[in-house]
């Protein structure tokens, strides 16, 4: 695995929680930071966030995902809907990407 392939999933992937308190749960990667290994998940590793106050928005505490370990993660595939391991596939064009070692999908269309 070469560095830039640290974080597995990518933004947009549905993933399930292997560990921690959201052990379990299911979201949707909104950010992902590769130098860290770590990525942000909606609803999950939530954390209270003190907010300034904006413009419309109130101040005060809100909750707020945090970023998390990416290793504690696993992709849900959208073909199979099953949380999976993924392997690599090049396609005809050369373009390397993702795929779902159960059914053998291209997940990164
Ligand atoms: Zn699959």
């Amino acid at each position: 695995m070469s560095r830039l392939e640290k974080v597995h999933v990518k933004k947009g992937d549905q993933v399930l929680v292997l560990s921690g308190k959201d052990r379990g749960k299911k979201g949707k990667v909104l950010r992902s930071f590769p130098a860290e290994g770590k990525v942000l998940v909606e609803g999950i590793n939530m954390v209270k966030k003190h907010t300034r106050r904006k413009q419309r928005v109130e101040g005060g505490i809100q909750d707020q995902p945090a970023p998390m370990v990416s290793s504690n993660l696993m992709v849900i595939c959208p073909a199979c809907k099953a949380p999976t391991r993924l392997g690599r596939m090049q396609l005809k064009d050369g373009t390397r990407v993702r795929a779902c070692k159960k059914c053998g999908e291209n997940i990164d269309k």
